[in-house]
């Protein structure tokens, strides 16, 4: 990490030829969280030229626990940080529903299910994650910190962009990995508006004190329309606030205490641990609180510069973000490795390959919140005593069949 830094020039604006194939190309990444760590990785690895400008001071350390699973577990395996992922991860041994009195309603066995349905997936704390993926580049690419993207204009063969700080720098080819709100998308493609629509539910998490939690258990209490949650986490405890809500029109992402009394307004009254949650909130110099919501742009790339993990196709929350940004990461670094000097050839095959994963998961959102936030009493008692049974279910029959095999 070089801290915060100034950008280099780097030669006159406007004579940059075409690349050929092979050739190194000077590459600007806009955010470094888990997309834009692992794009870096990658194209240092083919041994491109790579900038990477991240809005915060340092490392962004709040969140919740992420899942690196099926694809996103090989690419980490190919960078050699799996057995750190490994050192880090989080064990959660069960996961048990609570009342508002904090009376146990149900418990399911997630250790089992990890084990018997995606033995191979690991759940790390966020910053964890980036963490590890940022050491990965760190020697390599050139990590500016405290700094955002102003303007960018791009022609045939390259983007000239301007900084919040930096001076003036043209790149061969810009990439977008900045999030649910990024300002590539916003300065290249167009508003927020057309791209982002509100999935239903606000998210927010906040970290506990450590205290006597069980360091393995999670705990949830589900409310008509409202889940809270208890995630041990390695050494913090978080608490999750999950809530279905219209658009709040005057919902601004980076407005702490709009979020606080938001939550307040809520949450107040539900029972079991959530008065202590909200006294965390209500104290809290950093929450992580955003709409839930679905980004789809229908073509990622746009000339030289191209979108990609939550900028390009959001989930959110319930559907794998972390692992689509490192697998997306890996689909766009390869299509460049193949046509360098053709980035819309490569842009498209990227999509065309990243893109089908993406949908999948976009269609699964609706029926993932409806479970995890059931809006009714019944939707509740369903999800608790039938859905997580059945998966009990599966996971044991899953189970006997290997054992049946291996004999
Ligand atoms: C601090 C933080 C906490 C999060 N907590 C949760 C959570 O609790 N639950 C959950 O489901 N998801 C959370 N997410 C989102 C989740 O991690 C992502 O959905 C997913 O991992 C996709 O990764 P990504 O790299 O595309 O985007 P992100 O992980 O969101 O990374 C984007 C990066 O771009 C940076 N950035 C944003 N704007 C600019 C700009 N203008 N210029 C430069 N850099 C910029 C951000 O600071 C961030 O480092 C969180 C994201 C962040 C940034």
């Amino acid at each position: 990490m070089r801290g915060v830094v100034s950008l280099k020039e780097d030669g006159p604006a406007g004579s940059v030829r075409q690349k050929t194939p092979g050739e190194r190309l000077n590459v600007l990444i806009s955010g470094a969280g888990i997309a834009g760590c692992t794009l870096a990785y990658w194209l240092c690895h083919s041994g491109h030229s790579v900038t990477v400008i991240e809005r915060s001071r340092g490392l962004r350390s709040s969140g919740s626990p992420v899942d690196v699973r099926g694809p996103a577990v090989d690419v980490t395996g190919r960078m050699n940080v799996l057995a750190e992922l490994q050192d880090v991860r989080i064990r959660l041994r069960g996961m048990t529903f609570v009342d508002a009195a904090g009376g146990k309603v149900a418990r399911v066995d997630i250790e089992s299910l990890r084990s018997s349905m995606v033995p191979k997936d690991i759940e790390v704390a966020r910053a964890d994650l980036v963490r590890i993926l940022h050491a990965a580049s760190a020697n390599d690419a050139d990590y500016v910190f405290g700094d955002s993207i102003r303007t960018l204009s791009q022609d045939d063969v390259g983007v000239d962009v301007t900084f919040e700080k930096s001076p003036p720098r043209r790149f061969d080819l810009v990439v977008g990995a900045d999030g649910l709100h990024s300002i590539v998308r916003r300065l290249a493609f167009g508003p927020d508006s057309a791209f982002l629509a509100h999935a239903g539910l606000y998210a927010a998490t906040v970290p506990l004190v450590p205290s006597a939690v069980s360091d393995d258990e999670m705990f949830l209490l589900n409310v008509p329309g409202k889940m809270v949650a208890l995630h041990p986490r390695a050494s913090t405890p978080l608490a999750y606030f999950v809530f279905w809500h219209p658009e709040i029109p005057e919902f601004d992402y980076t407005n702490l205490d709009q979020h606080k009394l938001i939550l307040e307004k809520n949450f107040t009254g539900l029972g079991w641990r959530v008065p202590e949650f909200l006294a965390a909130v209500r104290a809290a110099c950093d929450l992580y609180f955003d709409s839930v919501a679905r980004v789809r742009v229908p073509d990622w790339g746009r000339g030289r510069i191209v979108l990609l993990g939550d900028a390009a196709s959001c989930v959110s929350l319930f559907g794998d973000g972390s692992t689509l940004a490192i697998a997306g990461a890996y689909e766009l670094s390869k299509a460049l490795e193949e046509s360098p000097s053709d980035p819309g050839a490569a842009f498209t095959r990227y999509q065309a390959a990243h893109g089908k994963r993406v949908a999948a998961k976009q269609k699964a959102l609706g029926l993932m919140a409806a479970r995890l936030v059931p809006k009714t009493s019944t939707g509740i008692w369903l999800s608790t005593r039938i859905f997580w049974k059945a998966v009990a279910g599966v996971a044991a029959g899953v189970r006997l069949g290997r054992k049946l095999r291996a004999k």
